[in-house]
């Protein structure tokens, strides 16, 4: 097996084995490049010791120095270049707790969580594969490396990492694997929310974001998302839809793009409607409000999960409008996308697409119309460059205080007004034009 490595890792393996050392490229490298991804990065395990390795190369960053990381700085790129070792228990449930050189490569893959994610290539020595990587790999299996029970046991965080690979591959988990999930997976109540934040992250963006299905039903979602479990519990008794919301939720991540604020909104949308349904006589179930609570319930879990504000507030904001339905009209699409931001506006039509779409077929039609000529009135209000915020409006404070207005707050309230005006009157925004009808006033 040949595998095309960059120049500089091959480079980095070189003066490492010329200096008496032994050194491959491994893990996720080796997994995507057999698979024809193209690799994030290039990872390097070697018998060198960090002191060793700092050694031999100019520039290096002391990554991990105490887990045997050193990273390796080649024109603009860093190679992690880690020493053989073997892990102890993750106690804090971030790192190993001790870690141990070792002089075996053997050993060192033997501590890797899967078989796909445990070979190692050289350029000359070829692929080093002892637990049947390449094999699993064409049976698209995820597998633990040695015994599952084990290896959960020495870090919950390999639970949902073998979902999220198994969303990314397309691969399915193998029985063992998958009977250590179910049995194991309360121990994530023990993994800090950072860990499980990049995880379910990638998971979410990864071309089967609907595999949360397999953490839902081996109990891992229970443990850090367990208001997803509600909306998989719950029914909607309404024409407009015809699964679970937890369904509906599955089905609407499929339906966006892979990016992580837009699949994020669709995972947490109707995440109040457990909370917020309530059945009427005819037995029908209405949500009302379930977007403006869905709103709060989305911020008290991503922070919970430890996510930063921007991507906070990007998500929340959309889940607080996925329900706005402004009319198909030029007048009514200026006042959405100034209610909901321009910056947002985008997301927000791709989010109403893939809500609608993961409905049922309930007035399909009139409901894909009013959001295609909302997306209409929206390409025209930014072709005509038509003022929406007052980033754009023709007047600003600083034109009012050339005109004699004295600076404080009225001076915010009469842009506003002049705002709103524009909003209705989109040709007036012009300087003078607002300035005469203010003094008109
Ligand atoms: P990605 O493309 O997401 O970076 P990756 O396989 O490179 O995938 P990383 O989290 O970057 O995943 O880890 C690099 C390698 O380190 C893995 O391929 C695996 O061999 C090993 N590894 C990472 N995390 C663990 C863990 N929690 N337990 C055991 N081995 C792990
Ligand atoms: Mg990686």
């Amino acid at each position: 097996m040949k595998l095309t490595i960059p120049s500089n890792a091959e480079k980095i393996l070189h003066i490492l084995e010329e200096n008496g050392y032994e050194a491959y490229v491994v893990g996720g490298c080796v997994r995507d490049s057999i698979l024809g991804r193209a690799p994030d990065d290039w990872d390097i395990t070697t018998s060198a010791s960090p002191e060793q390795v700092k050694e031999l190369f100019h520039r290096t960053v002391d990554t991990g120095l105490q887990h045997g990381t050193v990273t390796v700085l080649m024109d603009k790129e860093g190679y992690e270049v880690t020493t053989y070792r073997v892990d102890g228990d993750y106690e804090d449930g971030r790192h190993p707790k001790q870690v141990m050189f070792t002089s075996s490569l053997e050993e060192d893959l033997k501590r890797r969580d899967f078989t796909i994610n445990a070979m190692a290539y050289h350029p000359v020595r070829g692929l080093v594969d002892l637990f049947h990587g390449m094999e699993d790999m064409q049976a698209k299996i995820i597998r633990c490396v040695g015994d599952p029970m084990e290896r959960f046991h020495e870090d919950a965080l390999r639970i949902l990492r073998a979902v999220r690979f198994s969303a990314q591959l397309g691969f399915t988990i193998e029985k063992e694997t998958k009977n250590g999930i179910r049995a194991l997976a309360p121990n994530l109540k023990c993994v800090s929310a950072e860990r499980i934040q990049t995880e379910l992250v990638k998971l979410l963006a990864s071309p089967h974001p609907d595999y949360l299905r397999v953490a839902y039903e081996t109990g891992i979602t229970k443990e850090f998302l367990p208001e997803f479990d509600r909306c998989m519990e719950t029914e909607q008794n309404t024409p407009h839809h015809c699964y679970t919301v937890g369904e509906h939720i599955l089905h609407s991540m499929m339906l966006i793009r892979p990016d992580k604020v837009l699949r994020l909104t669709m995972l947490l949308h109707d995440i109040a409607k457990p909370v917020m349904r309530k059945t009427d006589e005819s037995g029908r179930d209405h949500f009302k409000m379930h977007a403006t609570e869905g709103e709060k319930m989305a911020k008290t879990i991503l922070r919970r999960l430890k996510f930063d504000n921007d991507t906070i507030s990007k998500v929340t904001r959309l889940i607080r409008y996925h329900d706005d339905r402004p009319m198909p009209e030029m007048r009514s699409v200026r006042h959405a996308v100034n209610r909901i931001g321009e910056e947002l506006f985008p997301l927000y039509l791709e989010v109403q697409k893939a809500d609608m779409l993961a409905q049922s077929e309930y007035r399909r039609e009139e409901k894909a119309a009013r959001l295609q000529g909302v997306t209409e009135c929206y390409h025209r209000v930014l072709e005509q460059k038509q003022c929406v915020s007052l980033k754009t409006l023709a007047v600003t404070g600083r034109d009012l205080i050339s005109a004699g207005y004295k600076p404080g707050p009225e001076l915010g309230e009469i842009l506003k007004e002049m705002l709103d005006h524009v909003l209705e009157y989109p040709q007036d925004n012009d300087r003078e034009k607002l300035l005469a009808l203010l003094k008109e006033r």
